[in-house]
C-alpha cells in the first residue's frame, strides 16, 4: 500500500466517523426540536383557526409552499388541486417521501378553546357551517414543517432526496389520486420509502402507535334505489310497497358479513341512511339507501359488493317487480378509498428508529381500524413503493389517563369536541418522523 491510498484510507475512516456522528442523538434531537417549537404552536394555532374545506385548501397550500421554501426546498404548489411538493436534494442517496394532509372538515367547533376555529362558510344547500381541523390535519401539516426543517437543519447526516408532499382533498378520498394522476411519481422522483403519520384521538399525547401490514380499510359509498308501485296506504295489496321491500334488504345485508364473508376477514356493511315516503297513509314509489362498506382485503370487497347487487335483485325478483324496477345499486367509484397496507419490513424499521428517538415505553403496538384513508394509494402505484402511516397520540395525559379510569369514551376523531394536546402531540411527531428518515436514509 502506498502513502496515497493510506491518506485515502485514513480519510475515508474520518468521513465515515464524521458521518455518524453527524446524525443527532435522541438527546439532540429532543432538543432541536424544543428551540423550534415555540415558532411551530404559531404556525398550529394559524392553520386551527384558518381550516379549509376538501378541493379549498387554497390558502393552507400557499402557507405549506411558503414554509417550505423557506427552509430551502425546491417547491411545486398547485398541484393535484392545491397539492405542494417540495424537494430538498442533497447529494446521492434514495428519495424518501413525507406526507401530510391538509383539509378541515364542516364541524362547528365546540371545545371551548381559546384559539378555537370560528370560521363558517356555506355548503351546497346554501346553509352555514362552521369549518374546523376535526381530524387534527393541522397537527400533521405543522409536524411535517417542523421534520422538514429539522432534516435541513441535520443534512449531513444523510444524503439523498427528502420529497415532501403536502396533500389536500383526503377527506374526500380525492387528493392522493390527483396528485397521482398529475404525475407525483413521474415528473419527481419516485420515492423507495413514503412516511405519513395521522393523530390518534385515543392515544396519550406522547406517545406513538403503529400497525405492521393491513391499518386502515378499504371504504366505498354506495346507493341502493329501491322502486315499488305506489299507492293508497289503506289498500296495500294494490301496491308493492317499496318501505316493505327496503326493510327487507337491509335485514338481508347483515347476511353479507355474518354468514357469506370469511369470518376470518373483518369486513362491515352499514346502512348509515334510509329515506322514503311522505305522509301516514301514501305508499311510495320508492325509498334510497345509502351504504358504507369497509374491508381489508380487495377480494373481499368485491365479494361484498356482488352480494349486495344479487341479494337486493333477489327480493326484487321475489315480489313481482318488473326487471326495469329492480332495485338498483351504485357504487361510487370516484370514492373508493382502498385499505392501506403498511409494509411489515419497512414499518418494522420504522418502529426501532421511534423507539430509540423518544422511548420503547412510548410506542405501541395498534390495532387495524375499520376507518380509511387515501395514505394507501400510494402504495398502490405500478412502482408498489412500501409506505407506513402511524398514529401519533394526541390525548392531553392526565386527561387521558383520568377518562381512561372513569371508563367514559374520549371525544373521536371528527368530534366537534377533539383538542389535541398539541405542543406534546407535535414535538413527538417532529422527533419521531425525523428519526425514522434519517434512518431510512442510512438504510437502517
Ligand atoms: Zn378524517
Ligand atoms: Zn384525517
Amino acid at each position: 500500500m502506498n502513502h496515497y491510498h493510506q491518506f485515502s484510507a485514513l480519510a475515508l475512516a474520518m468521513l465515515l466517523s464524521f458521518g455518524s456522528q453527524a446524525k443527532p442523538t435522541p438527546q439532540q434531537l429532543e432538543q432541536s426540536v424544543s428551540q423550534s417549537l415555540p415558532q411551530l404552536e404559531q404556525l398550529y394555532l394559524h392553520l386551527h383557526q384558518h381550516p379549509e374545506l376538501s378541493y379549498h385548501e387554497k390558502q393552507t397550500g400557499q402557507r405549506m409552499a411558503a414554509e417550505l421554501k423557506r427552509l430551502g426546498f425546491d417547491v411545486t404548489d398547485n398541484y393535484g388541486g392545491y397539492g405542494v411538493v417540495g424537494i430538498f436534494k442533497n447529494g446521492d442517496g434514495p428519495t424518501i417521501m413525507v406526507r401530510a394532509d391538509t383539509d378541515g372538515l364542516p364541524i362547528t367547533e365546540q371545545t371551548g378553546k381559546p384559539y378555537a376555529s370560528t370560521v363558517t362558510t356555506k355548503d351546497k344547500d346554501n346553509n352555514t357551517v362552521g369549518v374546523m381541523h376535526g381530524c387534527g390535519h393541522d397537527i400533521h401539516m405543522t409536524s411535517f414543517i417542523g421534520t422538514a426543517e429539522q432534516l435541513v437543519k441535520h443534512k449531513s447526516a444523510w444524503k439523498g432526496t427528502l420529497m415532501m408532499v403536502a396533500q389536500p382533498a383526503e377527506e374526500v378520498g380525492g387528493g392522493a389520486k390527483a396528485m397521482l394522476k398529475q404525475g407525483l411519481f413521474s415528473e419527481f422522483p419516485t420515492p423507495d420509502h413514503i412516511l405519513g403519520l395521522h393523530v390518534s384521538a385515543s392515544l396519550p399525547a406522547g406517545q406513538v402507535g403503529i400497525t405492521p401490514g393491513y391499518a386502515l380499510a378499504n371504504v366505498d359509498s354506495v346507493d341502493i334505489s329501491v322502486k315499488g308501485k305506489g299507492g293508497h296506504g289503506a289498500y296495500p295489496h294494490t301496491t308493492i310497497d317499496p318501505v316493505v321491500l327496503a326493510a327487507r334488504i337491509v335485514l338481508a345485508l347483515q347476511t353479507i358479513p355474518s354468514r357469506e364473508v370469511s369470518p376470518l376477514a373483518p369486513n362491515v356493511v352499514t346502512v348509515g341512511s334510509i329515506h322514503g315516503g311522505s305522509k301516514h297513509n301514501i305508499i311510495s314509489n320508492e325509498v334510497k339507501l345509502q351504504l358504507t362498506l369497509r374491508s381489508y382485503d380487495p377480494d373481499v370487497r368485491l365479494q361484498q359488493i356482488a352480494a349486495i347487487k344479487r341479494i337486493v335483485k333477489g327480493i326484487g325478483i321475489s315480489v313481482g317487480l318488473t326487471e326495469e324496477l329492480l332495485p338498483s345499486v351504485y357504487v361510487h367509484s370516484d370514492e373508493t378509498i382502498p385499505s392501506t397496507y403498511n409494509d411489515p419490513q419497512q414499518t418494522t424499521k420504522i418502529s426501532d428508529s421511534i423507539r430509540s428517538a423518544i422511548g420503547s415505553e412510548n410506542v405501541v403496538e395498534a390495532q387495524p381500524v375499520m376507518a380509511g384513508e387515501d395514505f394507501g394509494l400510494y402504495g398502490l402505484t405500478p412502482e408498489k413503493r412500501p409506505i407506513t402511516i402511524f398514529w401519533l397520540g394526541g390525548v392531553e395525559p392526565d386527561k387521558y389517563q383520568r377518562v381512561i379510569e372513569s371508563g367514559k369514551q374520549l371525544p373521536s376523531l371528527h368530534s366537534s369536541q377533539f383538542a389535541p394536546d398539541y405542543p406534546l402531540t407535535i414535538k413527538t411527531g417532529v422527533r419521531a418522523t425525523t428519526a425514522s428518515v434519517i434512518d431510512l436514509f442510512n438504510g437502517k
